[in-house]
Parts: C-alpha cells; structure tokens; sequence
C-alpha cells in the first residue's frame, strides 16, 4: 500500500487543540455530541443530496449512527453512513478552521476564562472535531465519500503539529459510505468506553439527534430450560414410579451483544403540543441550538390552509455574543426542513426581517420542493407568506414575554433585544402596531425603571394631545434640559429618549394610539396655554434686547424669541421646528467622524 502521507496542521489547529486540551473544558463529556452532531450533519447533508440524486444511496440506504465500545481496550468507535469525505475534504475540514471563526474563538476563550465561565464554546464555533481530543490520544477517522472512489483513513495525535492521511488497505475496514471515527481513549478516560455509560451520554445529549443512535449494547434474554429430574431423587421417591415422570424447568439468562437505539427520533415539532412539556421544549432548543440558558419563550403551531407548516420558535434569554454583531441577519437561527429534510440554516432575512434575527427555531414545510434554493426562496410566494406568519407568531410570543407576571423577563429581554425592536420602528412600517406597544423608555416620572406607551398614556393628563420626548444622552442630562421645566411645572410625563437609535426610531413612529410624538426641544413647542396679553406686553419689554443678542451673536442662531417655555433659566438653545434636534446633530457629527 502507499505510504501515509504526513501533513502540518494550519497552525491556528494546533494552538486550538493544545488549548481545547488543556485549559477549557470541564465537562469532558460534549466531546461525544459534537461527534454525534457531525454524524448528524453527515446524514443530513447525504439525505439532502440523495433528493436529487437518489443513486447516493444506493450502497447503503439505512440512515443511522453506530457507538461501538471496546471497554477492555479504552476505544470507542462511531460510525455513521453520512457522506463522507474525500480526501481533499480531509485535509479541508480536519486540518483547518475558517480564519475568522478561529479569531473568534480564541477571543471568545479569553472572555469567557476571564469571566471565570465554562462556556459552550467548542459548538458555538465549528470547532466541534476537535473535541474529541478531549478524551483521547489518538484519533482515527477512516471515512469514503460517494464522490470517490477509495477510502481514507486520517489519523492524528493529541498535542501533535500534524497528522496523516492514507488509504484504507484493510478489506475488513471497508465501509460502503460513510465515516467511521476511533477514539483511542487517554488512560484516565478509559471508562468512557463502558457501554452503559455511553448509553447514557447518547441518551442525555443526542435524544433529538433526527437519525437512529444505536448502540452496541450485552443483552440477556431469560429463557426457561427443561432440565431432567434427578436421578438420586427420582429413585427416592419409589411410590410414583407408575406416575408420570414431572418435568422440572430452570429460568437461565443467554447473554448476546446487539444493537440499541438509544434515542427518540420523532421531531418534536411534529408532536402534538399538548403533549410536550416546557423542559422538553427547553432541551430541545439548548440541544439544537448549542445553548446553555433556557428561552425566554417558545412558541410551537402549525398553520393550514393556503402554506401549511410547522414550527417552534424561540426567544433566547442571552444575547449572542460579541457585540459588534448585534443585528446580523446571518445567524443560522433558523433550521428549515421540507418534509423533515433539514435544507438549510442559512438565510439572509428571507424567513424573518433582520430585526428579528434573534429568534431561533425550526420550521418544517410541506409545500416547499425538497431542491429548494437560495433563489427560489426568495421569490417564492409560499417563503412571503411562511414569512408573514412567522412574524406575526414571534411577536405574539415577544408580547406574552411583556404581559409575564414577571417582569424582570421583560427586562431582561428588552437588555438583550430592545435595539433589535426600535431597529424594527425604522424599517418595517408595516408591522408599527405590532413594536409600538414593545417599546420602552425611562421618563421624568420613572427615571429607574422603564416604562411602555401605554403606560404613559394612562399617565397622560386629561387636556394633554401629545405623547412628549426629549433625547438626550442620558437620564442625568434629559433631566437637566432647561426645556423640561415648564412640563415638570405642570406636572407633565416626558419621555427620555436616551438610546441613539430611540429618537430616529419614535419619528419614525409618528404617533402611538393617535397622540403625536412631539419633541420638548423644537421651537414651537405648544402646551396648550398662551396668555395673549402677557405675551404682548413682554414682547414690547423685551423686544429690543432680542434683537441686540441676535446682532451681537450673527449667523450663529438663526433667530432669538422670546419663550414662554422657562420657568427659571434665563434662556435655552433650541432647534428649529424643521431642523434636527441637537441630538441628532450630536449623531450625525459622530457618524461622519
Ligand atoms: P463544524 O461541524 O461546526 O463544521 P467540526 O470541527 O465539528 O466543525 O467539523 C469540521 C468539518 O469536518 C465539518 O464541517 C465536516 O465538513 C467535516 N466532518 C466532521 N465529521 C464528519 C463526519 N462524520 N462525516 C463527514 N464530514 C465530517
Ligand atoms: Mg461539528
């Protein structure tokens, strides 16, 4: 056979490896589903490719996971039938990581060490072979893909700087399609190699992995055997000789090594709702979505008529990580099936507007074609209105998290997703009635705690029109705003608008259950109660002295009036009514910076 050719790993690999190793993970155990998910993946991919070539399958149409365990030997083996790899793919796959997705990680390690946290890291960046380094010194993936013609055997050592690839030789080693994965176990992890406690891990980790997880498991069947009577006895007992002789039975237990399925594959969003529980759903996502907080919320229907589909949606508790990503439509939040057949995870807001990239979940369509494509989804007519559903559903759910009895949920949501809404107010018209009422805002009234539309318009005095803001960079300077005096004098609510993006987000609003936003900073702020005379007679008192200010300060105002909006500031700058608020020039200028 032709000698093993040796490789070097990228060198991000080995700094990865050497740091998965020795320094992260507590939990030793995620080695398993990680594999068991990259089985999955496999299998998803073939199942996928075999709609429209169905000859893929034609070696071996059973679709399933195998965990063999050599507890003697300290070696575990799964194989799945998925779609292999070349060896190209080998080299691609096993011997690099995407250059951005490893600068992520190494960065996400050191906040997460520095937090003192043991993320789950290791799934949340594609570094999941890896693992299973974890647990072993030696590693062995010998795999065929469909696309070739030969199979290959990769094999690589824990703390090493390369591997090496060569072609399967041994006939008792080779698999029609598929990978097959040996672990040789580290000396103190040996016992991983127990079937019972493998069967165990599958169970806990993998129980809504969609393929059959079997494994290979010691049985006994108890089975009665007659056994003749004793002879010595039989003689004893002389008189019943005449009798018939009793047969006399033994119970024995045969033990055999079989196959076990250790996981359920219905989907669980093919189940009926009534009949799963909250901590099923929870598992559910956390296991689909490598997530280690429960949701906010879940939301699991099925819609008929015109697009028939089934989902379950979720809104997670914790922002994804790294900041500067807030509002990234790509996040592989959403898993598409047709007809169970996972399609694609990948959307770029065909499925949910940006703005709600942050649910998760699942949907499986009947009425999509199994071929689908980025194209096709977005033109698709049935994608339009899957869509609008979806929408309509994710609120619903976001508004029971706003009417939960408690409400620190709704914080904690609005913490995490609250820009994702106002980014919303600006894009999506359509759906105003819907964000409006998700809204919040600190106000002269609650300046700790945030507060909704409606509360303020419950607020609202009875000869009140308008709904009144002021932005201002925080709590402390909305509060120091000289426009706010006469408002806080008649004991008029006036929203801070403290978040840049709230004050572009509230015009674009317009107004909230027909009462006006109106901004306290422009000019021609009217609170309902001019007194004509007074006015006159200061005008006459203090027309000349405006007129000399506004002399003396030229082309940097563009006008001086006199105000009746003060209590006891001697004056304030304020905007015109058409021009921008001094906050918006303030975010203006930082953006052309
Ligand atoms: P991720 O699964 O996030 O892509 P991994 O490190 O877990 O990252 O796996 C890297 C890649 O190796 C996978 O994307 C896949 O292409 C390939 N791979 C891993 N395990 C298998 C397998 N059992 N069958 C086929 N390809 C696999
Ligand atoms: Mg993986």
């Amino acid at each position: 056979p032709p000698p093993a050719e040796k490789y070097e790993y990228q060198a991000e690999v080995s700094r990865l490896m050497d740091l998965i190793v020795n320094s992260l993970y507590s939990n030793k155990e995620v080695f398993l589903r990680e594999l068991i998910s990259n089985a999955s993946d496999a299998l998803d991919k073939l199942r996928y490719l075999s709609v429209t070539e169905p000859q893929l399958l034609k070696d071996a149409v059973d679709l399933n996971i195998r965990i063999q365990t050599d507890k003697d030997n300290g070696r575990i083996t799964i194989i799945d039938s998925g779609i292999g790899m070349t060896r190209q793919e080998l080299v691609d796959c096993l011997g690099t990581i995407a250059q951005s997705g490893t600068a992520k990680f190494l960065k996400a390690v050191k906040e997460s060490k520095d937090a003192g946290t043991d993320n789950n890291l290791i799934g949340q960046f594609g570094v999941g072979f890896y693992s299973a380094f974890l647990v072993s010194d030696k590693v062995v993936v010998s795999t065929k893909s469909p696309k070739s013609d030969k199979q290959y055997v990769w094999e690589g050592e824990a703390n090493a700087s390369s591997y090496t690839i060569r072609e399967e030789t041994d006939p008792g080693s080779l698999i029609p399609r598929g990978t097959r994965l040996t672990l040789y176990l580290k000396r103190d992890d040996k016992g991983f190699a127990h079937p019972e406690r493998i069967q165990k891990l599958v169970k806990n980790y993998s129980q809504f992995v969609s393929f059959p997880i079997y494994t290979w498991q010691e049985k006994g069947i108890t089975k009665e055997v007659e056994v003749d009577e004793d002879p010595v006895e039989a003689k004893e007992d002389g008189q019943d000789e005449n009798t018939e002789k009793k047969k006399k039975t033994k119970k024995v237990v045969e033990r055999f090594w079989d196959w076990e399925l250790a996981n359920e594959t219905q989907p669980i969003w093919l189940r009926n709702p009534k009949e799963v529980t909250t901590e099923e759903y929870n598992d559910f996502y956390k296991k689909t979505f490598n997530e280690y907080s429960d949701p906010l919320a879940s939301s699991h229907f099925t819609t008929e008529g015109e697009v028939e589909f089934r989902s379950v949606l979720y809104v997670p508790a914790v922002a994804p990580m790294g900041k500067d990503d807030i509002i990234n439509p790509k996040t592989k939040n959403i898993r598409l099936y047709v007809k169970r057949v996972f399609i694609s995870d990948d959307f770029d807001g065909e499925l949910f507007p940006r703005y709600l990239s942050f649910v998760k979940g699942v949907v499986d369509s009947n009425d999509l074609p199994l071929n689908v494509s980025r194209e096709i989804l977005q033109e698709s007519r049935i994608v339009r209105i899957m869509r609008k559903r979806l929408v309509r559903k994710a609120f619903d759910m976001i508004l029971g998290i706003s009417m939960s009895e408690n409400r620190g949920d709704y914080e904690t949501f609005w913490e995490n997703f609250g820009k994702h809404l106002k980014l919303g107010c600006i894009e999506d018209r359509e759906n105003h009635k819907r964000l409006a009422p998700l809204l919040r805002f600190f106000s002269s009234q609650s300046e700790e705690e945030m507060i909704s539309l409606d509360e303020y318009v419950e607020n609202m005095k009875p000869e009140q029109k308008d709904i009144y803001y002021i932005a201002a960079d925080s709590v402390t300077s909305a509060r120091n705003a000289p426009f706010l005096e006469r408002l806080l004098e008649k004991d008029l609510e006036v929203l801070y608008l403290v978040d840049p993006i709230d004050e572009v987000a509230i015009q674009n609003l317009k107004s909230y259950k027909e009462k006006n936003f109106v901004d306290i900073s422009k000019e021609d702020l009217d609170l309902g109660d001019k007194n004509e005379e007074k006015e006159k007679v200061v005008k006459e008192e203090f027309g000349q002295t405006c007129d000399w200010i506004k002399k003396r300060l030229g082309e940097k105002v563009a006008s001086v009036q006199i105000s009746n909006r003060l209590s006891s500031s001697p004056c304030v700058l304020v905007s015109g009514k058409f021009g921008w608020s001094a906050n918006m020039e303030r975010l203006m200028k930082a953006q052309t910076v």
